[in-house]
């Protein structure tokens, strides 16, 4: 095993094969306090990539339930069940370690799937990824556990309370679901055909289709069970990054070839996904561009944190956390950045009020902003996670997007503009 730096874990980890870094980042912003689950998403990639006999079951894209629901079923249950039997002392964060750029989140003190294979060993010898291989019943239902809430059981009378911020008592939340297209791939680890490879030039993950023999060493492996078998094909499949699109060779939504979002993204009702590329340096860490909205969410705020970081994939997909749910809950999927995101999220300053409108401004990635300033419009009262009430002001002002280039893609003002329609066409049907 190599060591590679993992800049979510603030320390090095074992990885199967030398760090090898592209130069841009595909990655991405969930938005969890946002989403609807009316699986918009989920529908406009299978009505793109999955639609072919074989793929039935197969779903890039998936909005899921927590804390039951999962596809495949308890997928996250049982890696962390099998990562607590590899980390008796438990899988621990050492907030206390210095929080550097390099380690924002302390340092993650247990084993990772990587770490945790070592004395793992299968029919071909020692694993390279501690992993397991969903049964086909776990895939069956994408959908189980839909809006099923945990919490206890209430008195009669006590409903009012049980939905109350800071935390509520009876909760559920959405979980919206890609492949991460992780910086130390779990699927790319454990490949014995070494038929999957990040690309250079965006970081995106792909199966080489010709050489994969579906041996399935990639499904057990991925911990988000992102990459998946197809039957008729007998070779697995996973998210592509929606690739054409990001090389921007749609002809009709880019004509210029600016690159663009998936559609995922881009058919987001909710407005609560964005997405694009991160400039990556020498050595693999994120290159300081503190206008590219992804890094100023991401590096710069922390308020979008990796999912599941304890697995050490380095995955690429961060989420703002629901603000409603109790936080040990949280800590466990995000890791130790929760308190902080959930209290910037709560009350958002005006420049992270600004940045957040860019959510679904427009289906071109946006690589860069600016904002001009307008005036103050409101002044409201938010509930913060102590409890305690803050004001928190209101300014209009107009955040633009720019392309690579620094071409102007789009503008958006903080306030949303209201348009009456003309009476000639109230009624045109
Ligand atoms: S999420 Fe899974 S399939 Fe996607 S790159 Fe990471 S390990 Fe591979
Ligand atoms: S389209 Fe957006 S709002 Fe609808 S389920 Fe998907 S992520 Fe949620």
């Amino acid at each position: 095993m190599a060591k590679v730096y993992n800049w979510q874990l603030g320390r090095d980890m074992e990885y199967p094969y030398e760090a090898g870094h592209p130069d841009w980042q595909f990655a991405f912003v969930f938005n969890t306090n946002r989403c609807i689950a009316c699986q918009t998403c989920t529908m406009a990639c299978k009505s793109t990539w999955t639609f072919s006999k074989g793929q039935e079951f197969m779903w890039w894209n998936n909005v899921e339930t927590k804390p039951y629901g999962g596809y495949p079923h308890n997928w996250d249950k049982k890696l962390l069940s099998m990562l607590d039997e590899e980390n008796p002392e438990g899988q621990i964060w050492d907030e206390e370690a210095e929080q550097s750029k390099e380690g924002p989140y302390g340092r993650f003190d247990g084993k990772t799937v990587f770490e945790a294979a070592e004395k793992r060993y299968g029919p071909e010898g020692q694993q390279r990824v501690m992993g397991y291989l969903p049964s086909e019943a776990d895939w069956r239902s994408p959908n189980m556990h839909e809006e099923t809430a945990t919490g206890p059981s209430m008195q009669p009378g006590a409903w009012g309370h049980s939905t109350q911020l800071p935390e509520h008592k009876v909760w559920f939340f959405y979980m919206q679901r890609i492949c991460n297209h992780c910086t130390y791939p779990g699927c790319l680890a454990a490949c014995p055909r070494q038929a999957i490879y990040k690309r250079p030039e965006d970081g995106i993950v792909l199966i080489d289709q010709e050489r994969c023999r579906g041996y399935r060493k990639c499904v057990e492996a991925c911990p988000y069970k992102k990459s998946m078998y197809r039957p008729t094909t007998r070779v697995s499949e996973k998210c592509i990054g929606c690739f054409p699109r990001i090389e921007g060779k749609d002809p009709v939504l880019s004509p210029d070839r600016d690159p663009l979002e998936t559609r995922c993204m881009t058919a987001c009702v909710g407005k609560i996904r964005i997405q694009g590329l991160v400039k990556k340096d020498r050595e693999g860490g994120w290159a300081d561009v503190p206008d590219n909205p992804l890094h100023y969410l991401i590096r710069e705020r922390k308020i979008a944190l990796p999912l599941y970081p304890q697995f050490g994939t380095e995955p690429n997909g961060y989420y703002i956390p629901p603000r409603w749910v109790p936080r040990g809950y949280l800590v466990q999927m995000f890791g130790p950045g929760v308190e902080s995101a959930i209290e910037q999220y709560s009350c958002p300053d005006r420049e992270l009020l600004a940045v957040m409108q860019l959510f679904r401004a427009g289906q071109k990635i946006i690589f860069s902003y600016k904002i001009e300033k307008g005036p103050k419009v409101a002044e409201v009262e938010v509930t913060m996670p102590d409890g305690k009430s803050k004001t928190q002001e209101i300014f209009n002002d107009t955040v633009i997007g720019q392309g690579r280039d620094g071409k102007e893609l789009l503008r958006v003002t903080v306030e949303e503009p209201t348009f009456e329609r003309d009476p000639a066409h109230v009624n045109s049907i």
